[in-house]
Protein backbone atom coordinates (compact mmCIF):
# COMPACT_ATOMS: atom_id res chain seq x y z
CA UNK A 1 0.00 0.00 0.00
CA UNK A 2 1.02 3.79 -1.12
CA UNK A 3 2.45 5.50 2.16
CA UNK A 4 0.17 8.58 2.41
CA UNK A 5 1.90 11.64 1.84
CA UNK A 6 0.95 15.44 3.32
CA UNK A 7 3.56 16.90 0.92
CA UNK A 8 1.34 19.58 -2.01
CA UNK A 9 4.43 19.65 -4.83
CA UNK A 10 3.66 23.11 -6.96
CA UNK A 11 1.08 24.43 -4.59
CA UNK A 12 0.44 26.02 -1.30
CA UNK A 13 -0.60 24.04 1.72
CA UNK A 14 -4.04 25.86 2.02
CA UNK A 15 -6.81 24.04 4.40
CA UNK A 16 -10.12 22.71 3.37
CA UNK A 17 -13.28 22.71 5.11
CA UNK A 18 -15.23 20.22 2.88
CA UNK A 19 -18.36 22.88 3.26
CA UNK A 20 -17.11 25.71 2.35
CA UNK A 21 -16.60 27.05 -1.20
CA UNK A 22 -14.06 30.13 -1.57
CA UNK A 23 -14.96 32.59 -4.66
CA UNK A 24 -11.39 31.79 -6.35
CA UNK A 25 -12.23 28.37 -6.48
CA UNK A 26 -15.04 29.47 -9.04
CA UNK A 27 -12.23 31.16 -11.21
CA UNK A 28 -11.58 29.61 -14.03
CA UNK A 29 -9.01 30.45 -17.32
CA UNK A 30 -10.25 30.93 -20.20
CA UNK A 31 -10.01 28.19 -22.80
CA UNK A 32 -11.68 27.78 -26.30
CA UNK A 33 -15.37 26.80 -25.91
CA UNK A 34 -15.42 27.99 -22.14
CA UNK A 35 -18.40 29.49 -21.09
CA UNK A 36 -19.58 31.36 -17.93
CA UNK A 37 -20.90 34.00 -15.75
CA UNK A 38 -18.72 37.07 -15.68
CA UNK A 39 -15.64 37.38 -17.18
CA UNK A 40 -12.22 38.96 -15.78
CA UNK A 41 -9.40 40.75 -17.30
CA UNK A 42 -6.68 42.69 -15.71
CA UNK A 43 -5.51 45.89 -17.31
CA UNK A 44 -2.42 46.24 -15.24
CA UNK A 45 -0.95 49.64 -16.51
CA UNK A 46 -0.29 53.07 -14.75
CA UNK A 47 2.62 53.72 -16.39
CA UNK A 48 1.31 57.39 -17.05
CA UNK A 49 -0.10 57.97 -13.92
CA UNK A 50 0.22 61.68 -12.54
CA UNK A 51 1.64 60.17 -9.70
CA UNK A 52 3.93 57.52 -9.53
CA UNK A 53 1.78 54.50 -8.97
CA UNK A 54 2.15 50.76 -8.76
CA UNK A 55 -1.42 50.56 -9.43
CA UNK A 56 -0.46 47.59 -12.22
CA UNK A 57 0.19 45.03 -9.42
CA UNK A 58 -3.21 45.92 -8.48
CA UNK A 59 -4.69 42.91 -10.52
CA UNK A 60 -2.84 40.07 -8.78
CA UNK A 61 -3.50 41.09 -5.54
CA UNK A 62 -7.18 42.21 -5.88
CA UNK A 63 -7.37 38.05 -7.44
CA UNK A 64 -5.46 36.69 -4.67
CA UNK A 65 -7.85 38.66 -2.37
CA UNK A 66 -10.60 36.43 -3.12
CA UNK A 67 -9.73 33.22 -1.41
CA UNK A 68 -10.56 35.53 1.71
CA UNK A 69 -14.47 34.87 0.78
CA UNK A 70 -16.94 32.53 0.58
CA UNK A 71 -19.62 32.10 -1.94
CA UNK A 72 -22.43 31.85 0.96
CA UNK A 73 -24.68 34.81 1.72
CA UNK A 74 -26.24 34.41 5.04
CA UNK A 75 -28.27 37.76 4.39
CA UNK A 76 -29.69 36.19 1.19
CA UNK A 77 -29.81 32.18 2.36
CA UNK A 78 -27.95 31.89 -1.45
CA UNK A 79 -24.76 30.24 -2.10
CA UNK A 80 -22.96 31.40 -4.94
CA UNK A 81 -21.06 28.63 -5.61
CA UNK A 82 -22.01 28.01 -9.29
CA UNK A 83 -21.35 31.59 -10.75
CA UNK A 84 -18.40 31.08 -13.04
CA UNK A 85 -15.81 33.21 -13.90
CA UNK A 86 -13.78 33.59 -16.58
CA UNK A 87 -10.19 34.60 -16.36
CA UNK A 88 -8.69 36.13 -19.21
CA UNK A 89 -5.55 37.04 -17.87
CA UNK A 90 -3.59 40.19 -17.74
CA UNK A 91 -2.94 42.13 -20.90
CA UNK A 92 0.65 42.44 -22.12
CA UNK A 93 1.62 45.96 -22.07
CA UNK A 94 4.28 47.77 -23.81
CA UNK A 95 7.34 48.64 -21.49
CA UNK A 96 7.94 52.21 -22.91
CA UNK A 97 5.53 52.95 -25.57
CA UNK A 98 2.40 54.51 -23.80
CA UNK A 99 0.04 54.57 -26.58
CA UNK A 100 0.62 51.58 -27.80
CA UNK A 101 -0.06 50.04 -24.22
CA UNK A 102 -3.51 52.10 -25.01
CA UNK A 103 -4.37 50.17 -28.10
CA UNK A 104 -3.68 46.90 -26.48
CA UNK A 105 -6.08 47.35 -23.45
CA UNK A 106 -8.68 48.54 -25.64
CA UNK A 107 -8.20 45.31 -28.04
CA UNK A 108 -8.00 42.82 -25.15
CA UNK A 109 -10.63 44.58 -23.86
CA UNK A 110 -12.93 44.07 -27.31
CA UNK A 111 -11.61 40.43 -28.03
CA UNK A 112 -12.72 39.09 -24.32
CA UNK A 113 -16.07 40.57 -25.31
CA UNK A 114 -15.89 39.24 -28.72
CA UNK A 115 -15.73 35.85 -27.63
CA UNK A 116 -18.84 35.95 -26.26
CA UNK A 117 -19.24 33.45 -23.02
CA UNK A 118 -20.20 35.77 -20.62
CA UNK A 119 -22.79 37.99 -19.38
CA UNK A 120 -21.00 40.28 -17.29
CA UNK A 121 -17.86 41.92 -17.44
CA UNK A 122 -15.18 43.05 -14.47
CA UNK A 123 -12.05 45.20 -15.50
CA UNK A 124 -9.44 45.62 -12.90
CA UNK A 125 -6.79 48.01 -13.08
CA UNK A 126 -4.41 49.98 -13.62
CA UNK A 127 -4.97 53.25 -12.63
CA UNK A 128 -8.04 55.37 -14.15
CA UNK A 129 -6.56 55.95 -17.33
CA UNK A 130 -7.34 52.25 -18.36
CA UNK A 131 -11.27 53.38 -18.44
CA UNK A 132 -10.35 55.18 -21.50
CA UNK A 133 -10.11 51.97 -24.03
CA UNK A 134 -12.11 49.33 -21.74
CA UNK A 135 -15.20 51.70 -22.06
CA UNK A 136 -14.47 52.69 -25.45
CA UNK A 137 -14.44 48.90 -26.51
CA UNK A 138 -17.59 48.47 -24.72
CA UNK A 139 -19.63 51.23 -26.52
CA UNK A 140 -18.35 49.99 -29.78
CA UNK A 141 -19.60 46.66 -29.15
CA UNK A 142 -22.79 47.35 -27.17
CA UNK A 143 -23.84 50.80 -28.47
CA UNK A 144 -24.65 53.58 -26.68
CA UNK A 145 -23.32 53.49 -23.10
CA UNK A 146 -23.83 54.81 -20.10
CA UNK A 147 -20.99 55.30 -17.24
CA UNK A 148 -21.80 55.76 -13.24
CA UNK A 149 -18.18 56.97 -12.20
CA UNK A 150 -17.23 56.32 -8.17
CA UNK A 151 -14.65 59.20 -8.01
CA UNK A 152 -12.86 61.97 -5.67
CA UNK A 153 -11.99 63.43 -8.69
CA UNK A 154 -13.84 65.13 -11.96
CA UNK A 155 -10.87 62.60 -14.18
CA UNK A 156 -11.66 65.43 -17.51
CA UNK A 157 -8.06 67.09 -17.01
CA UNK A 158 -6.79 68.79 -20.52
CA UNK A 159 -4.50 67.04 -22.72
CA UNK A 160 -2.15 70.03 -23.00
CA UNK A 161 -0.21 69.74 -20.14
CA UNK A 162 0.61 66.07 -19.58
CA UNK A 163 -1.14 64.08 -22.20
CA UNK A 164 -3.40 61.03 -21.72
CA UNK A 165 -2.70 60.21 -18.31
CA UNK A 166 -5.09 58.90 -15.40
CA UNK A 167 -6.73 62.21 -14.93
CA UNK A 168 -7.85 62.33 -18.27
CA UNK A 169 -9.91 59.68 -19.35
CA UNK A 170 -13.44 60.83 -19.29
CA UNK A 171 -12.27 64.07 -21.30
CA UNK A 172 -10.79 61.85 -23.53
CA UNK A 173 -14.01 59.66 -23.89
CA UNK A 174 -16.73 62.65 -24.51
CA UNK A 175 -14.33 64.47 -26.79
CA UNK A 176 -13.46 61.02 -28.70
CA UNK A 177 -17.43 60.54 -28.95
CA UNK A 178 -17.36 57.89 -27.79
CA UNK A 179 -19.40 58.86 -24.61
CA UNK A 180 -21.91 61.79 -24.31
CA UNK A 181 -21.75 63.81 -21.61
CA UNK A 182 -25.19 63.77 -20.19
CA UNK A 183 -24.93 59.76 -19.85
CA UNK A 184 -22.14 60.15 -17.50
CA UNK A 185 -23.08 60.20 -13.43
CA UNK A 186 -20.30 61.16 -11.36
CA UNK A 187 -20.93 60.21 -7.31
CA UNK A 188 -18.63 61.46 -4.64
CA UNK A 189 -16.69 64.20 -6.07
CA UNK A 190 -14.61 65.32 -3.02
CA UNK A 191 -14.10 69.57 -1.89
CA UNK A 192 -10.49 71.14 -2.44
CA UNK A 193 -9.46 67.61 -4.88
CA UNK A 194 -10.42 69.41 -7.94
CA UNK A 195 -10.15 72.87 -9.88
CA UNK A 196 -12.91 75.41 -11.08
CA UNK A 197 -12.16 75.08 -14.51
CA UNK A 198 -12.95 71.17 -14.36
CA UNK A 199 -16.28 71.83 -12.89
CA UNK A 200 -17.32 74.17 -15.13
CA UNK A 201 -16.19 71.76 -17.93
CA UNK A 202 -18.67 68.98 -16.35
CA UNK A 203 -21.49 71.29 -16.64
CA UNK A 204 -21.09 72.40 -20.15
CA UNK A 205 -20.62 68.94 -21.01
CA UNK A 206 -24.01 68.28 -18.97
CA UNK A 207 -22.91 65.75 -16.61
CA UNK A 208 -24.82 64.83 -13.41
CA UNK A 209 -22.38 64.95 -10.68
CA UNK A 210 -23.02 64.22 -7.03
CA UNK A 211 -20.55 65.68 -4.28
CA UNK A 212 -19.87 64.28 -0.63
CA UNK A 213 -22.07 67.10 0.16
CA UNK A 214 -24.85 65.18 -2.03
CA UNK A 215 -24.31 61.99 -0.92
CA UNK A 216 -24.46 62.96 2.82
CA UNK A 217 -27.97 65.08 2.10
CA UNK A 218 -29.28 61.96 -0.28
CA UNK A 219 -28.00 59.21 0.79
CA UNK A 220 -25.99 57.14 -2.10
CA UNK A 221 -28.59 53.99 -2.91
CA UNK A 222 -31.10 56.43 -3.91
CA UNK A 223 -28.52 58.66 -5.86
CA UNK A 224 -27.99 55.32 -8.09
CA UNK A 225 -31.79 54.02 -8.25
CA UNK A 226 -32.30 57.53 -9.81
CA UNK A 227 -30.00 57.70 -12.31
CA UNK A 228 -30.04 54.28 -13.14
CA UNK A 229 -33.59 54.94 -14.16
CA UNK A 230 -32.96 58.05 -16.52
CA UNK A 231 -30.21 56.59 -17.76
CA UNK A 232 -31.67 53.12 -19.00
CA UNK A 233 -34.00 54.93 -20.71
CA UNK A 234 -31.38 56.47 -22.75
CA UNK A 235 -28.70 54.08 -23.22
CA UNK A 236 -28.11 50.54 -24.00
CA UNK A 237 -25.73 49.40 -21.43
CA UNK A 238 -24.20 50.86 -18.71
CA UNK A 239 -20.96 50.46 -17.13
CA UNK A 240 -19.63 51.28 -13.82
CA UNK A 241 -16.33 52.86 -13.21
CA UNK A 242 -15.09 52.63 -9.57
CA UNK A 243 -12.28 54.78 -8.84
CA UNK A 244 -11.21 53.59 -5.12
CA UNK A 245 -10.07 56.87 -4.01
CA UNK A 246 -13.67 57.96 -3.71
CA UNK A 247 -13.77 55.31 -0.63
CA UNK A 248 -12.47 57.74 2.28
CA UNK A 249 -8.61 56.72 3.27
CA UNK A 250 -9.59 55.31 6.48
CA UNK A 251 -11.21 52.44 4.38
CA UNK A 252 -8.76 52.52 1.32
CA UNK A 253 -5.34 53.84 2.25
CA UNK A 254 -3.64 52.01 -0.68
CA UNK A 255 -4.75 54.70 -3.22
CA UNK A 256 -2.00 57.29 -4.49
CA UNK A 257 -4.91 60.01 -4.12
CA UNK A 258 -5.87 59.13 -0.53
CA UNK A 259 -7.90 61.97 1.24
CA UNK A 260 -10.14 62.30 4.10
CA UNK A 261 -13.98 62.84 3.45
CA UNK A 262 -15.15 60.48 1.09
CA UNK A 263 -17.60 57.66 1.26
CA UNK A 264 -17.52 54.63 3.71
CA UNK A 265 -16.47 51.07 2.10
CA UNK A 266 -20.54 50.00 3.47
CA UNK A 267 -21.94 52.88 1.59
CA UNK A 268 -19.22 51.61 -1.57
CA UNK A 269 -20.86 47.96 -1.49
CA UNK A 270 -24.11 48.74 -0.59
CA UNK A 271 -24.19 51.47 -4.03
CA UNK A 272 -22.59 48.16 -6.22
CA UNK A 273 -25.35 46.13 -5.03
CA UNK A 274 -27.94 48.15 -6.14
CA UNK A 275 -26.48 49.44 -9.54
CA UNK A 276 -25.64 45.88 -10.11
CA UNK A 277 -29.21 44.55 -9.74
CA UNK A 278 -29.94 46.49 -12.91
CA UNK A 279 -30.13 44.31 -16.19
CA UNK A 280 -28.34 47.04 -18.06
CA UNK A 281 -25.24 47.16 -15.79
CA UNK A 282 -23.16 45.20 -17.78
CA UNK A 283 -19.54 45.78 -17.14
CA UNK A 284 -17.47 47.03 -13.77
CA UNK A 285 -13.88 48.62 -13.44
CA UNK A 286 -11.82 49.17 -10.17
CA UNK A 287 -9.18 50.98 -10.56
CA UNK A 288 -6.36 53.24 -8.60
CA UNK A 289 -5.36 50.50 -6.03
CA UNK A 290 -1.76 50.32 -5.58
CA UNK A 291 -1.07 47.47 -3.23
CA UNK A 292 2.53 48.72 -2.48
CA UNK A 293 0.81 51.41 -0.56
CA UNK A 294 -1.67 49.42 1.29
CA UNK A 295 -1.68 48.12 4.37
CA UNK A 296 -2.99 44.21 5.02
CA UNK A 297 -3.96 44.70 1.03
CA UNK A 298 -7.68 46.35 3.13
CA UNK A 299 -7.60 48.52 -0.32
CA UNK A 300 -7.97 45.40 -2.38
CA UNK A 301 -9.79 42.92 0.05
CA UNK A 302 -12.37 45.92 -0.53
CA UNK A 303 -12.01 45.61 -4.24
CA UNK A 304 -12.26 42.07 -4.18
CA UNK A 305 -15.76 42.67 -1.97
CA UNK A 306 -16.85 45.00 -4.44
CA UNK A 307 -16.46 42.68 -7.08
CA UNK A 308 -18.78 39.89 -5.22
CA UNK A 309 -21.35 42.57 -4.93
CA UNK A 310 -21.29 42.76 -8.56
CA UNK A 311 -21.54 39.54 -9.58
CA UNK A 312 -23.51 38.00 -7.16
CA UNK A 313 -26.95 39.63 -7.60
CA UNK A 314 -30.52 38.32 -6.27
CA1 LIG B 1 -10.25 58.94 -11.04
Amino acid sequence: MEKFSYLQPGKPAVFKDQFVAKVNECVVPYSEGEKGDVGLIGLPFSKTSISLSQASDAPRTIRSCLSGFSTFSGERDLDYEDVKIIDFGDVLTHPTDMEESITRLHLSVKEMIDKNVCERYIMLGGDHGVSYPSIRAFRESFGEIGVIQWDAHHDVRNLEDGGRTNGTPFRSLIEGGYLKGEHLVQIGIRDFANAKKYHEYTKEKGLSVYTMADVDMTGIVPIIKKELDRLSKLVDIIYLSVDMDVVDQAFAPGCPAIGPGGITSRELLSSISAAASHEKVKAMDIVEIDPSKDFRDITSRLAAAAMLRFMYVQ
